[in-house]
């Protein structure tokens, strides 16, 4: 297959005004000028767009999807928890599924090709995977909270779910949920399994004093439901994860809004890999994003959706063009390349997905999509970064997933 576009965004090389991609099967075996393809006879033409790698998002509960608008921006993290502990009491089976696709489908539509998700349900997890086209990323979560629970038992279980499971397109790792919610023994064992991991790290203001301080509404909360606290008030919670053996290459920490100097050089010397959720942060109102002094220190910085249950907007989607366009309000000084790799080649490095997605590149997936353009080359990728809406066509593996308006009348 040879597309033609009048602009292709590879990301991993500078716009191309009128570019070809070439497909063979499920991957791409060329990029470059129309120019210079060859064996032109059998091409389509799409005609007036950007066409660029699907977005890859690096975190999301596509579960919580139906939970849009159902908590409003609350006072504090612990009073957010306590309202999606009530919300989860309520999701059956169906709930569950319905939720879960409608968000997959949402991601899909908006330009996502490959997700990281947490997922709370192994047992529905297959059939749902077979439901999507989307390429999945799935961390199971854990939470393991008294002292009494086998935690190593837990993570063994976990481990040989994923070793026998496999979704169509990517693959599963683990979600120690955050260093509140789990055990020393829990992280260690998470650790040793050498899967990718997924954790929620330093979100709120309540973690940071839990763990810097013993104390606080989180801690109290916790200590409440059974936790044995000992692991508090000896360093922030990135020093309670370097000390449990999960900062490692192939972790990815979820959030960091709470991060000192020291974290950060943690965080970087362990080349654990940081997604930001802009909506997310903005509906609790935290502290500033350290997102350049982050950058400065090398750690590879993705942006994320997170789930539905935390967005001010009622009529939100989970679409990294709005996540885009809310980081770029937070940091407009920020370079348009750079910005886009936070959605495309980063959380592509983040997912142990390099150079497989996320770019326009020989032997990468061919999962690509397509932005209505008619603005100058030199504009492409603020046009890629102001978009707003769905995308206009969405291919996956080589197939047209979500086919635009005009494919869809040739087919
Ligand atoms: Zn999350």
């Amino acid at each position: 297959m040879l597309l033609r576009a009048r602009i292709v965004v590879p990301v991993s090389q500078p716009p191309i005004a009128d570019g070809f991609v070439r497909v063979n099967g499920y991957r791409i075996t060329a990029v470059g000028k129309w120019t210079e393809a060859e064996n032109k006879s059998e091409a389509e033409d799409l005609g007036e767009v950007i066409l660029m790698p699907g977005l890859v998002n690096a975190h999301c509960h596509l579960d919580y999807t139906d939970f849009v608008g159902a908590i409003p921006a609350p006072r504090s993290f612990t009073e957010w928890i306590n309202a999606i502990v009530d919300l989860k009491a309520d999701v059956d089976d169906a709930a569950h599924r319905e939720s879960w696709l409608h968000g997959a489908a949402q991601c899909l539509r908006h330009g996502t090709t490959t997700l990281g998700n947490i997922e709370t349900r192994p047992d529905l997890l297959p059939e749902l995977w077979a439901a999507t086209p989307l390429r999945m990323i799935s961390f199971l979560e854990l939470i393991v909270i008294r002292a009494n629970s086998d935690a190593a038992q837990a993570v063994a279980d976990l481990a040989d779910w994923i070793a026998s499971h496999k979704p169509p397109r990517g693959h599963a790792g683990l979600s120690p949920h955050a260093p509140y919610t789990t055990k020393p023994d829990l992280l260690k064992a998470c650790a040793a399994t050498g899967l990718p991991l997924a954790m929620h790290l330093a979100e709120s203001v309540e973690e940071d004093e839990m763990f810097r301080q013993g104390a606080g509404a989180l801690y109290e909360r916790l200590a409440a439901a059974g936790r044995e606290m000992a692991d508090c008030g000896s360093g922030s919670p990135i020093e309670h994860a370097k000390r449990h053996g999960v900062l490692r290459e192939g972790t990815l920490a979820i959030h960091g809004n709470y991060l000192d100097d020291d974290d950060i050089r943690l965080l970087a010397e362990n080349q654990v890999s940081l997604v930001h959720c802009p909506r997310s942060h903005a509906y609790f109102g935290h502290a500033p994003f350290r997102a350049e002094a982050l950058r400065a220190a090398g750690v590879n910085l993705c942006l994320g959706t997170d789930s539905l249950a935390t967005m001010r907007d009622g009529d939100a989607k989970l679409s990294l063009f709005d996540e885009l366009r809310a980081h770029r309000e937070a940091f407009p000084d920020l370079e348009l390349e750079t910005l886009l790799q936070c959605v495309t080649i980063n959380p592509a490095r983040a997912l142990g997905m390099a150079g497989q997605t996320g770019e326009l590149t020989e032997a990468a997936f061919a999962d690509l999509i397509t932005l209505p353009f008619s603005g100058p080359v030199g504009n492409a990728i603020e046009g890629i970064i102001n978009h707003n809406g769905p995308a206009q066509a969405v291919m996956l593996d080589g197939q047209w997933e979500v086919p635009s308006a005009s494919s869809a009348a040739h087919a």
